[in-house]
């Protein structure tokens, strides 16, 4: 099987209408769907040259959303609404099909909600450029495969000009620097179905410093709930650490160890917000965060 970073590559491949051999390879190989047409406001702005290494992270808000994937399907998110501030790391956290990664795609407008509406960086989503609104986001899916090709292939997808200097620094901030040095080939290793096999959570970060590489203002990041052994666990941990300080980032996450450290946390339960809090606060009120806590939160399939 492979589990495809579908969003992640037609957010990618959307934005750079990209010439590179890499991607077109792999879209070739994965006939790749289309997105969904999405028309721009009629005073949306246009899209922001990115300018230096680090944009101003951004702050997410719902304002009472409602969603159904179809008209026929029942609603997924009766009224979900939050505050994410710019900066700082927010877990979103609860039992599967709550609604949590419905949240990441209405966020990218992968959907739109049927009511209520959703802010990024104080404006509706609606009125940005649907390209500017996703070189906006960094989306991390759920077990985030690495593709075929090399190392370094992987990591440019969505960036193909990030300069030396910047891959090395995401390279650090994501731990990765010890597999580069340990691989045969260094960056030029072929990994991916071909090639060399990562670990699960070197597979997680090398998805993270890929999305990292196109600048993100928020990072979305899909936790994988496979097992990690501890030191890819306080690798990945450290990462999300790492980047919470300059950037936005919400977690889907799985594991307590990454919700502990949570600036705050979101609980969600059958699309709804059921409480926002932090760790220890959520454990004294909470009765269904304290069960998910004692639970480790891994159980989602
Ligand atoms: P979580 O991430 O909390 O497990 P999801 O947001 O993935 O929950 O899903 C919420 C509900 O929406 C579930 O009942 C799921 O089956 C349904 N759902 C998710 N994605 C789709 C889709 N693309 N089409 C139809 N239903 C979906
Ligand atoms: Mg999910």
């Amino acid at each position: 099987y492979l589990m495809m970073p579908i969003r992640e590559l037609v957010s990618a491949v959307t934005e750079y209408q990209v010439g590179s051999a890499a991607v077109a390879r792999i879209q070739e190989a994965h006939a790749l769907p289309t997105e969904p047409e999405r028309s721009d406001a009629p005073g949306a702005a246009a899209p922001l040259p990115t300018v230096g290494a680090q944009p101003r992270p951004a702050a997410l808000s719902f304002h009472d959303v409602h969603f159904r994937y179809a008209p026929d399907l029942p609603p997924v998110h009766h009224g979900v609404s939050f505050e994410v501030p710019a900066r700082g790391m927010t877990a979103f956290v609860g039992p599967s099909g709550a609604g949590k990664t419905t949240v990441f795609s209405l966020t990218e407008r992968f959907y739109e909600p049927t009511e209520g509406f959703i802010r990024l960086d104080g404006r509706d989503i609606r009125d940005w450029h649907v390209a500017e609104l996703r070189a906006a986001i960094g989306y991390v899916e759920q077990d985030a495969p690495v593709l075929s090709g090399s190392l370094r292939d992987n990591l440019l997808l969505g960036a193909p000009g990030a300069p030396d200097e910047q891959l090395r620094e995401v390279l650090r901030t994501t731990r990765l620097d010890p597999l580069v040095d340990r691989l045969p080939q260094g960056l030029g290793t072929l990994v991916g179905h071909r090639g060399t096999k990562l670990s699960g959570g070197e597979r997680q970060r090398v998805a993270i410093a890929r999305a990292l590489l196109r600048n993100p203002r928020l990072l979305l990041l899909d936790e994988a709930t496979s097992q990690l052994d501890a030191v890819n666990e306080a690798a990945l941990r450290d990462t999300v650490s790492d980047t919470a300080r300059t950037t936005t980032v919400l977690v889907v996450a799985h594991r307590l160890s990454t919700v502990t450290m949570a600036d705050r946390i979101v609980v969600m339960d059958s699309g709804r917000v059921q409480a926002v809090g932090t760790h220890t606060e959520l454990l004294a009120i909470d009765p269904l965060y304290a069960e998910l806590a004692a639970t480790q939160f891994l159980s989602e399939a």
